[in-house]
């Protein structure tokens, strides 16, 4: 719960902000941007300077979000009153942009909705049990009365639509269902957004599925596919994705976690996991130097796809059994 006082707090310094600065984490997803583009427009709305950025830009499949076209995909010019840094963890999270960004910002606030979150910055407006960034905006935004137009209930939405999957995680509460509504009833088409970020993907992710299913395995409730670097050679993606596979992984009934492997080109391998609710994968991302919640998390860890499933694979049979 974000208190009181960090809402008046974060209200007046950015009230009293020239310019203000709002980033995201790296490999953005659509509560990322939608938190950063739905809180820039809220302000802009209210005569404020807002400059965004995210390393890497604007994934395409967001762009349809308002200011898409105006965020800077790296950062080397620019001073600012206030840096908003939104759904990121921690400060490693926020990228090179984030790096600048602290740099040349007075203030730091920290918006987020991961239970992980090291509480960085000057300001924190963190909510573990929000379902996602953009709830966390939306209360701010009640909280300085503001009317919400029709744009940014559209960015709000879709962070709320795309982290909890559609309505489909297990923190959704009667009053996620509420918000939905008020946002709808701005003016977010509910339907659109669900097509454009949940029921759409391009041909390569199911190209890369292709090439990763083979080494797919299921061990004593835990499913892993391994994604190598040649395997995104050959579908001609060098870009950081797994094609949405981790979520089609944790829908495999014997599974209670699911984990996707993929080998990055610096000696490293990314780790997307998924839970089934009554299993922690969050502590064991954190334990590893990354983060998230209890059924979505995820990390980078140093080493060869051998070495890193041969460390990880046991912290998450320990974690399901405790769980
Ligand atoms: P995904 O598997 O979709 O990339 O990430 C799942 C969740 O874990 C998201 O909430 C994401 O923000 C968080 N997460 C993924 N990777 C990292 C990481 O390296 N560090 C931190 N702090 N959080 C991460
Ligand atoms: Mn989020």
């Amino acid at each position: 719960m974000t208190s009181k006082l960090a809402w008046q707090q974060a209200t007046q310094t950015v009230m009293a902000a020239g310019r203000v600065l709002i980033v995201t984490h790296v490999k953005p997803d659509g509560d990322a941007i939608g938190s950063m583009l739905g809180l820039a427009a809220a302000l802009r709305e209210r005569g404020i300077e807002v400059d965004t950025a995210v390393d890497g830009g604007v994934p395409r499949y967001l762009t349809y979000l308002p200011g898409a076209g105006e965020v800077r995909s790296a950062l080397d010019t620019g001073n600012w009153d206030v840096m908003i840094s939104v759904d990121a963890s921690d400060e490693p999270r926020s990228g090179l942009v984030g790096v600048y960004g602290r740099e040349h910002s007075a203030v730091v606030i920290n918006l987020d909705h991961h239970p992980t979150n090291t509480m960085f910055g000057d300001v924190q407006l963190v909510a573990g049990e929000a379902v996602s960034s953009t709830e966390v905006i939306y209360d701010w935004l009640v909280h300085m009365q503001c009317a919400i137009s029709a744009p940014v209930a559209t960015a709000l939405l879709t962070g709320l639509l795309t982290d909890t999957i559609g309505f489909r995680t297990s923190n959704v509460v009667p009053r996620t269902l509420e918000i939905a509504s008020v946002l709808m009833q701005c003016g977010a088409p509910m339907y659109d957004l669900i097509q454009r970020t949940l029921v759409s993907r391009p041909y390569s992710d199911l190209d890369l599925w292709r090439y990763a299913l083979p080494t797919m395995r299921l061990n004593s409730g835990i499913v892993s596919v391994v994604v190598s670097q040649a395997n995104l050679r050959e579908v001609g993606l060098d870009e950081s994705t797994d094609g949405g596979l981790v979520s089609a992984l944790i829908e495999v009934d014997e599974a209670q976690i699911a984990i996707v492997f993929k080998e990055e080109p610096d000696n490293t391998v990314r780790l997307s996991i998924r839970s089934k609710p009554g299993v922690d994968v969050g502590t064991v991302a954190f334990s590893l130097g990354g983060g998230g919640h209890a059924q979505a998390a995820g990390a980078t860890v140093p080493g060869t796809l051998e070495e890193v499933q041969a460390r990880v694979l046991p912290l998450l049979r320990a974690a399901l059994t405790q769980g």
